[in-house]
């Protein structure tokens, strides 16, 4: 039977089972398509990546005995769509079945689904032979119950999986060593730049720009060092193991100017491509860790390991449990616009200025950052969480939905009324002014709440706790925060308020 067989652009995967025998009754085909360029608009680092990826990945296929067909933004006869693409390429090649992998885009599934409806030939779905879980396995591990717990989940992870275990408990006796990781980064251990790759990616942006693809950010050789190939993702991996993870879990959540990414992986990208798996990257992990005990503490691999096995396996979970109804969820009825600064990093607050700067030259920023500083601002000023969802859509360079808008939507912005996250996470100036050297080097002052140069996540801060007492006084994760709050004398909450007000008046401005 002649088989045409779709690979999406994240589906880079070339352990799939699909690749393990050659036959020339199969045509692979990937292509470049503006649907993808124009459903939200993408920081151009994405864009180029993608692109690269994927040219790579035909090209190792075609070295490896398979028929590819590779469709390129610019060629004449690309239809610029998935569905009349593929249509094209039926009549033309005399196909009789017609495969995919599961999407994980919810959009894309029921575009795939759709189109295969159409068809007068056979079709069918294979796995991605990726995750470590199926779609609907979250949804079923914890029934209709509210609120989706993740640690529950990890636990029941490690125990199935069989990772950090000794016997039926966890090795070190505790499941969760937060208490010993997240500090402020002390200099007692040398920094390490990330490893960086040489690419040239000047003939693949002049042809985004001739096909009038529009996108923001900005790209330089020196920021564009991401792994675009399996070779890049194993030695990204490999130089993570070695250099970074003996300080991965202590300093995760610290934050500074000169930095951008201190001990994290920034694997994201090759693993959400699937040039790399969660299994691989546990294993290497691991190994690390069983060779080099004496440097790596058992809290550093098990801060890494429940980012990769707990929390990138539960958001999938929760997204294909919730979808398409989470993508309309807004706990807070939050309708302001983002700040204009957001498009520009022009802010007089340092840390979003650092943050959202980093993220426009580079498309990517640590959890802390997007979690803390960034998501903190949008949630505090009040933001509508469609605006905020397709700015980190864009954004980051491994922005795909299903993992975008769970911590987007879910955890940053409480958006989902608390399915993911307990509580919300905001905080003042105190926090980012402990995990970060941002606030000595800013215009505002991290010690006020109000009155000349105030730094504004103090004054937001309480004003979002008055404002939304009635959704949160009564969580119990929360009420201490209120306990405090109405010890406050009236004069002070009343002054904290109005400086509140000032500043959502003038976002823009800030
Ligand atoms: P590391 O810190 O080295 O962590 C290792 C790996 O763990 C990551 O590569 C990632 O695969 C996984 N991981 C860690 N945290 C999470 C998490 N919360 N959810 C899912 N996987 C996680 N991650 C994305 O991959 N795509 C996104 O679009 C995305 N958007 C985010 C938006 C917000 C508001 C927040 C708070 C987080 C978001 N994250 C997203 C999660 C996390 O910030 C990134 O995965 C991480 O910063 C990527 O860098 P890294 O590879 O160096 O991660
Ligand atoms: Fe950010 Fe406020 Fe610190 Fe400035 S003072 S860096 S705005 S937290």
């Amino acid at each position: 039977t002649k088989t045409l067989r779709l690979i999406l652009g994240d589906q880079l995967n070339s352990k799939h089972s699909w690749f393990a025998k050659n036959d020339l009754e199969v045509y692979y085909v990937l292509m470049e398509v503006m649907q993808e360029q124009q459903y939200v608009m993408h920081h151009v680092q994405k864009i180029l990546a993608f692109f690269a990826a994927m040219r790579n990945f035909a090209h190792q296929l075609t070295k490896a005995g398979h028929r590819v067909i590779y469709i390129k933004l610019d060629d004449t006869d690309n239809l610029q769509n998935f569905d009349t693409n593929l249509q094209q390429l039926i009549s033309r090649h005399k196909i009789n079945r017609f495969e995919y992998q599961l999407p994980d885009e919810y959009r894309l599934d029921e575009q795939l689904k759709a189109f295969c409806q159409t068809l007068s030939i056979d079709s069918g779905v294979a796995d991605t032979e990726h995750f470590l879980t199926t779609r609907y396995e979250v949804r079923d591990f914890f029934g209709d119950r509210k609120s989706y717990l993740m640690e529950t989940f990890y636990r029941n992870m490690r125990t199935r999986l069989g990772i950090l275990m000794q016997g039926k408990d966890p090795l070190g006796n505790k499941w969760n060593f937060d208490h010993d990781n997240r500090k402020k980064y002390d200099y007692k251990v040398p920094l390490q730049e990330p490893i960086r790759f040489d690419h040239n990616v000047l003939a693949l942006k002049a042809m985004i720009d001739k096909m009038g693809v529009k996108y923001f950010g900005k790209v330089d050789a020196e920021e564009f060092g991401w792994p675009l190939s399996r070779t890049e993702a194993l030695q990204s991996l490999s130089y993570f193991c070695e250099n970074l993870l003996p300080h991965f879990g202590t300093y995760e959540d610290a934050m500074l100017n000169e930095h951008i990414s201190l001990f994290h992986s920034r694997l994201s990208f090759a693993q959400n491509v699937k040039m790399i798996s969660p299994v691989e990257i546990t294993t290497a992990v691991l190994a690390q860790w069983d060779k080099n005990k004496e440097a790596i503490t058992l809290a550093q691999v098990e801060g890494f390991v429940r980012q990769v096995i707990g929390w990138r396996e539960f958001m999938r979970g929760v997204y294909w449990a919730k979808m398409p109804a989470y993508e309309t969820l807004n706990f807070f009825n939050h309708q302001s616009k983002l700040p204009k600064w957001f498009w520009d990093g022009n802010t007089k607050m340092n840390c979003l200025g650092k943050c959202i700067g980093q993220s426009l030259d580079s498309a990517w920023a640590h959890h802390i950052q997007r979690l803390m500083v960034i998501g903190n601002f949008a949630l505090l000023s009040g933001s509508n969480p469609d605006e905020v969802d397709q700015w980190y859509l864009g954004v980051y360079i491994d922005a795909l939905q299903w993992v975008e808008i769970t911590n987007t939507r879910g955890m940053s912005q409480f958006a989902d009324g608390g399915i993911i996250a307990s509580k919300p996470y905001v905080s003042s100036a105190a926090y980012i002014n402990k995990m970060s050297d941002y606030c000595k080097n800013c215009h505002y002052d991290y010690k006020k709440k109000y009155g000349d140069r105030a730094c504004p996540f103090n004054s937001l801060y309480w004003n979002f706790f008055d404002r939304n007492a009635e959704a949160l006084e009564r969580n119990p994760r929360i009420g201490m925060m209120y306990k405090i709050m109405r010890k406050f004398p009236a004069e002070e909450l009343r002054k904290i308020n109005e400086q509140a007000e000032v500043y959502l008046g003038m976002v823009d401005d800030l």
